[in-house]
């Protein structure tokens, strides 16, 4: 299976994500400066022409769709979607049924909520409400347990776009677009909302990494960049269980284990999952003990976003191996 979600974004939004990218990047501010526009525009004259006279030789004349290609070549780069089913996520439950304000923005303090047409008829003002406490439930676990590293104040975000993305093929997935601060979730009607929330929790982690560790943490270990986006959203992950320590220990004596550095790629959705929660675990770990928690900060933004990349012998003296077997005795003791 593979993880990666296509890297186009979806008509509403893209007109935001790119209002966003040309605010915060001074190229494109410049590219569309009256002088810059000029020279787009000359540049994109010869090019069409050249294209309209080769195609025009090929196959007679074509419509030209330049507006939609020039938009999707600066779209951000996505961040490493994936899918994900928390195994002990809440138990589905049966929505209430509300006046449905689906298919229109929903606006909820900082954030902007949109539910594509078709897709959960009727709770929009439902799933609003329970989303918004999520986000709240999210933000104070980050607070509390891991805002400590970073030895200053946690960076609000300033505004984010949610999409509940409608997707025929029901595959449960999150993309963060952390530099145009859009999150999309993949669903579909017979997956509960519950479950999509359980995701948003998790990406709502990228986005808070992102403001906090800055953009470079975007590209950090895959393993402290998913793990600490699974740790931090607490409940919404951890299901029955008080902590990633107990859900690891409870996964493994049933004989699910795998090495810290296992990749997912091309593997069942089930051994992601197994070994996310590892990396919850290991992130659990690393900011709970005083030894590792106080270079945490310093650690998640080194890394090139390869399992296991983090410069873990500068920061903490010792190589990965040597954490996951003190991990691993962290995981055994009582
Ligand atoms: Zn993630």
């Amino acid at each position: 299976m593979n993880p990666e979600r296509p890297t186009r974004l979806t008509d509403k939004p893209r007109s935001q994500v790119w209002r966003t990218l040309v605010q915060e990047r001074p190229i494109l501010r410049r590219l569309l400066s009256p002088t810059g526009l000029k020279v787009v525009f000359c540049l994109a004259v010869i090019v069409l022409a050249c294209n309209a006279f080769l195609s025009f030789q090929q196959n007679g004349p074509h419509p030209l769709a330049g507006a939609t290609q020039v938009a999707a070549s600066y779209e951000v780069a996505p961040r490493p979607a994936h899918i994900v089913i928390p195994a002990n996520g809440p138990p589905p439950t049966s929505q209430p049924q509300s006046p449905g304000l689906v298919g229109q923005a929903i606006q909820i303090d900082q954030m902007t909520l949109n539910i594509d047409p078709g897709l959960y008829s009727g709770q929009g003002n439902a799933i609003s409400s329970r989303l918004n406490t999520a986000f709240r439930d999210v933000l104070a676990n980050f607070d509390q347990k891991v805002a400590p590293v970073l030895g200053r104040p946690r960076v609000p975000i300033p505004h984010l776009e949610v999409r509940f993305v409608r997707d025929d093929n029901c595959a449960l997935a999150g993309s963060t677009y952390d530099e145009a601060r859009v999150i999309l979730v993949y669903t579909c009607n017979s997956i509960d909302p519950s479950r999509a929330i359980n995701i948003l929790a998790h990406e709502y982690v990228h986005q808070l990494a992102f403001e906090n560790f800055g953009p470079r943490a975007s590209r950090s270990d895959l393993l402290l960049v998913e793990g600490l986006a699974s740790y931090a959203a607490g409940k919404y992950w951890l299901g029955q269980y008080s902590s990633f320590h107990n859900l690891v220990r409870n996964q493994r004596a049933s004989g699910i284990s795998y090495r810290l550095s296992e990749d997912y790629a091309n593997r069942d959705v089930s051994v992601m999952n197994a070994i996310y929660y590892q990396w919850a675990s290991f992130v659990e770990f690393l900011l709970t003990d005083t030894r590792y928690s106080q270079r945490f900060a310093d650690l998640y933004t080194t890394g090139d976003n390869s399992i296991g990349s983090a410069n873990y012998v500068r920061l903490y003296g010792k190589p990965l191996e040597k954490l996951e077997s003190e991990w691993e005795a962290w995981l055994n003791a009582p």
